[in-house]
């Protein structure tokens, strides 16, 4: 690699790899610089849900994204592993809204305004009653009403995904650095030149902000207020011993994950409490509760492990993608919030084309940072 690489990308979560994997692929010398090992964050500790989509039905722009981003997933997942051997654990699995209502109506009535209303265009899914639903995963409780069948929810292992990602970037040359704290800018005549971190300057021909929930910090130094923040989400991980069901099963905003092995992962709050990762005895005790409600057995399960991650919550749905105006060469890609997983392929290779100077294949309009005012946290233009 020449003295001055093409990118630095600040952050080395699923966010920032999987943009210097795109833009490595499209020939750019690409440095990540971390402030510690990657894929330790958000991304490490998130569930892996992907939810499907159909591209060609999506109605909103966010909606767009998802279903491009869960088409990417299937060739991304063999792509990585031809290049590294990494299997990054996608799989098709299928997911289940579980109703606890009885109605049966209603539960149609859900399922249609679902597949018409869903910014993803949604257009694969079964509305299930008792029966049904426990002919399909007999180890739920009896007593589950129904639910509706979303046959395209999918999973990944995120340690894995984000094992396969790292491997795959320095196949591509991508030099990691970690310990590298990115923590002053500098620049010139609109161009930022170099960034600081506490022991070195690092220069580079443009710079990528995907630092996760820590990237308002960096926006902050440069007079941007997006009011992306840290929103904890606690995960409780049990293990069965053996696989007790096989599809995601979500209800609200929680949900349990079944691993192939009997592991079950089970989450999740959200909770605004600054960048504090603790767990609390009450959530996962609620936790624990929600998923002895939908498998009993789940009882006799053996509590594994608990940990809390920190999304990059945002304040108006939607992710921050693209330039920052103001500068010629520094781009955002943070925010992601739930779904970060899920819309790392499209943030890659939307963030990757402009690297090169390229008009993105999708509309982005709707995620550039012109939405916020400068110096006013969340406050949308139009
Ligand atoms: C409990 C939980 C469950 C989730 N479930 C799902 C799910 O099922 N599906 C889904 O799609 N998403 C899910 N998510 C959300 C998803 O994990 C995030 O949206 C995604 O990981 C964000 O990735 P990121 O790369 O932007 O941030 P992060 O993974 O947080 O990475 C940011 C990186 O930037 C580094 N950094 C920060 N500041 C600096 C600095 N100044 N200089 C250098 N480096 C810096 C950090 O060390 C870190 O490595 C979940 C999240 C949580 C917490």
């Amino acid at each position: 690699m020449s003295h001055v690489p093409d990118v630095l990308v600040i952050g080395g979560g699923v966010i920032g790899l999987t943009t210097a994997y795109y833009a490595a692929k499209s020939g750019l010398q690409v440095v990540v610089a971390d402030r510690q090992e990657p894929g330790w964050e958000s991304s490490w500790a998130g569930a892996g849900i992907i939810s499907p989509g159909n591209p060609a039905r999506a109605r909103t722009p966010l909606g767009r994204l998802k279903a491009v981003s869960a088409a990417m997933f299937p060739e991304l997942s063999i792509e990585l592993r031809e290049l590294t051997g990494i299997d990054n654990g996608y799989i098709c699995c299928g997911g289940l809204e579980i109703q606890l209502s009885e109605d049966a109506w209603e539960r149609r009535r859900i399922a249609s305004v679902l597949r018409q209303e869903r910014g993803e265009g949604l257009t694969q899914l079964e509305v299930l009653d008792r029966v049904a639903l426990h002919a399909l995963e007999p180890n739920l409780a009896d007593d589950l009403p129904g639910a509706i069948h979303f046959p395209g929810m999918a999973q990944v292992r995120n340690p894995w995904h984000l094992r396969a990602l790292l491997s795959a970037c320095e196949r591509l040359g991508v030099v990691v650095r970690s310990d590298a704290e990115v923590r002053q800018w500098h620049t010139r005549e609109e161009r930022v030149v170099a960034v600081s971190t506490g022991r070195e300057r690092l220069e580079a021909g443009a710079f990528v902000i995907a630092c996760g929930a820590w990237s308002e910090m960096l926006l902050q130094l440069l007079g941007w207020r997006v009011g992306i923040h840290p929103v904890r989400g606690q995960i409780v991980l049990l293990n069965a011993g053996r696989p007790l069901f096989t599809r995601i099963l979500q209800i609200g905003s929680d949900y349990l994950v079944p691993r192939g092995d009997g592991r079950v992962l089970v989450g999740s709050t959200e909770e605004r409490v600054g960048f504090d990762k603790n767990t609390t005895e009450e959530a996962l005790e609620r936790l624990r509760q929600m998923a002895y409600r939908l498998v009993p057995e789940l009882r006799q399960a053996e509590v594994e492990r608990c940990w809390a991650g920190l999304r990059p919550g945002n304040p108006d749905g939607k992710p921050a993608l693209g330039p920052v105006p103001g500068y010629h060469n520094l781009y955002v890609a943070a925010g992601h919030f739930r779904s970060g997983i899920h819309l790392s392929p499209v943030t890659g290779r939307i963030i990757g084309a402009m690297l090169q100077g390229c008009t993105p294949d999708l509309p982005v309009n709707a995620f550039a940072l012109e939405r916020f005012r400068p110096g006013v946290p969340g406050v949308s233009e139009n």
